[in-house]
């Protein structure tokens, strides 16, 4: 009954690696996936966090029965207080709920499916370009997908101009997918002023932020400094959905955890909307896996564990950006045509280089260097012995 079904292609993200790991060179590199890799090219886990599983298997009074459909109750409260800060008016207001979903992308799933059926305007915004799975993520909820202008490529920078211009052009109330911090795939994010006036533009015209929190502390080592967009944002006391991963400042990228916050205007339309959260989780997986929300919550609640975590995230973020100043300077070096600045400008684990498909495949095929077509380079996954190389074939790529 399933002899017409086609063969799928494979994502264009996680295709990278699957070609990655068919290439036998000795040379080859993967710069396609965003996952963190030491200086030896080795994924990991992150000390705190073995620290918390000890205890976690040391506990002999924990159970393995079911959660709550909406998740870990320790680990939503701990969530909503980090990315919104400890002090959250909002919180103390009671006016967020917090349900505990499959990490960044099923808590933009839920968040999502939760405005499709609630929200009166089921347009959503989301920039251009985006991380390739929003589009896909907002359709298949029923939402319809509309793009704003964020990156110019003549600058490797925002178009603030494109943006505002766009943002002011929608629907009133359309939702508006906004990247907290570290924009991906172009390591782009708007200034703490440019975000002021996107807010203010936002707030004029109703229109609802859904923010994509993947990278805090990522970006700048900073927990609260990678939080500023969101948090501006709740200040003004208007509405907004967030969606956290724990994947990459946690590394628990396998464990599929992250969280899905509604500010609400008051703590009665809070109570409500998470009895529709239920609703919507419960026939999708009916509750979410017990043990990386445990070690997440493990970590938030306690101080000392807590200071280690951020130790530990601003050295992965230090790395990054270290990886970032060689690169630049292995290609000023060469003299590699062109201005390669926004290597160091822009922001998080990814660079977007400029490099065009053509480009790409070049590398791939002459230097074995496998990214994604758009010229996207994971950073994480670069080490200094891997810089060389990596600018040899930009160098080449560029000049050939
Ligand atoms: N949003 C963005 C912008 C991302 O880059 C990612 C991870 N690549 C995610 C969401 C979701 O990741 P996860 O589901 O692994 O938490």
């Amino acid at each position: 009954v399933f002899a017409d079904v086609v063969q799928a292609p494979e994502d264009p993200i996680l295709g990278v690696t699957v070609a990655y790991n068919k290439d036998p060179s000795p040379v080859k590199v993967n710069l396609g996936v965003g996952a963190y890799r030491t200086e030896e090219g080795k994924p990991l886990v992150l000390n705190v966090v073995r620290r918390a599983e000890q205890m976690l298997v040391n506990d002999g009074s924990r159970v393995k029965e079911y959660l709550p459909i909406t998740g870990l109750a320790d680990f939503n409260k701990l969530s909503a207080k980090l990315i919104f800060g400890v002090d959250s008016p909002a919180i103390q207001e009671k006016r967020v709920t917090t349900v505990q979903c499959l990490s960044g992308t099923g808590s933009l799933r839920v968040g999502a499916e939760f405005l499709a059926r609630h929200y009166h305007q089921r347009t959503i915004y989301i920039p251009l370009p985006t991380w390739g799975n929003h589009p896909k993520v907002f359709a298949l909820a029923g939402l319809f997908v509309k793009t704003y202008r964020y990156y110019d490529p003549a600058t490797r920078g925002l178009n603030f101009q494109g943006l505002l211009e766009d943002l002011s052009a929608a629907p009133s109330g359309a939702i508006v997918l906004l990247h907290a911090c570290a924009h991906n795939p172009t390591g782009v994010d708007p200034t703490f002023e440019q975000w002021e006036q996107i807010r203010q533009l936002m707030r004029s015209k109703t229109l609802l932020p859904f923010f994509d929190s993947a990278y805090q502390g990522f970006a700048s080592g900073n927990l609260d400094a990678d939080a500023q967009s969101v948090r501006l944002f709740v200040e003004d006391g208007g509405e907004l959905l967030a969606a956290q991963s724990y994947a990459k400042n946690m590394g628990l990228y396998g464990e599929r955890v992250g969280a899905l916050s509604i500010v609400c205007k008051t703590a009665d339309v809070a109570t409500k909307v998470e009895s529709q959260l239920k609703l919507v989780i419960r026939p999708m997986y009916s509750s979410p896996p017990i043990h990386g929300a445990s070690i997440v919550a493990t970590i938030l609640k306690d101080r000392e564990m807590y200071h280690e975590w951020t130790i530990e995230l601003k050295a992965m973020a230090d790395r990054i950006i270290s990886m970032r100043h060689q690169l630049f300077e292995a290609l000023r070096a060469k003299g590699t045509p062109g201005d390669w600045t926004h290597i160091i400008k822009q922001i998080g684990m990814f660079t977007f280089t400029g490099l065009n498909t053509e480009q790409v495949a070049f590398m791939t095929k002459e230097y074995h260097i496998y990214m994604t077509s758009d010229g996207r380079i994971s950073m994480a996954g670069l080490s200094s012995k891997t810089i060389p190389h990596l600018a040899d074939a930009i160098h080449e790529a560029i000049t050939c």
